[in-house]
């Protein structure tokens, strides 16, 4: 009895006559020449790999996937902290415009209190956001398909960047908005 492994599928098939030159594999109909032909020892060798391969492959996949919410959950911080930061900035011009003032004068201090907390908030989410981030981000790095130890570092300085350029950003967005609306 003849073990052979398919080229095509992979799959085990048993020859009882040693005689023949080829045999048909019963799972998927390729024609298997005995030149293909293993040892049992080596099928044993082929099925493990093959079996390590799909564990790689499940494992990669399954880190794809995490660094992928990962990214999704980054964003999505990101895009809190632009609008939180956006309409504190906002409201500073409202409480500052004319008719306004005299609710100021009068002790209602509600828009300049709504706009700290705001911008208060966006400034510590800033800061948190990439520890929390940190803290989270799996050690794989999508493109080479490995381990990445410096994963963690490199999210950290690559979020604080961004938290820095998107508060920047919605600073000078809500400063055009001051002029567009003609709120100051
Ligand atoms: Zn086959």
């Amino acid at each position: 009895m003849i073990t052979l492994v398919c080229p095509s599928c992979g799959g085990q098939v048993e020859c009882a006559d040693e005689g023949r030159e080829s045999v048909r594999c019963p799972y998927c109909g390729s024609e298997i020449f005995f030149g293909a032909r293993h040892t049992d020892a080596e099928f044993n060798d082929i099925r493990n790999a093959n079996y390590q391969m799909e564990q790689d492959n499940l494992l990669d996949e399954k880190n794809r996937r995490s660094v992928k919410t990962w990214s999704v959950v980054r964003a999505v911080l990101i895009f809190l902290l632009a609008v939180q930061n956006y309409l504190g900035w906002l409201f500073i011009a409202i409480a500052l415009k004319e008719e306004n003032r005299e609710a100021v004068k009068n002790g209602d201090f509600g828009f300049f209190i709504l706009a700290t907390l705001l911008i208060v908030g966006a400034f510590f989410l800033g800061l948190i956001s990439p520890v929390i981030l940190t803290l989270t981000r799996p050690n794989y790095n999508v493109v080479t398909k490995e381990e990445d130890k410096n994963a963690k570092v490199k999210a950290f300085f690559i979020t604080l960047l961004i938290n820095v350029l998107v508060w920047i950003a919605s600073v000078t967005l809500a400063i055009i908005s001051w002029k567009v609306f003609n709120i100051r």
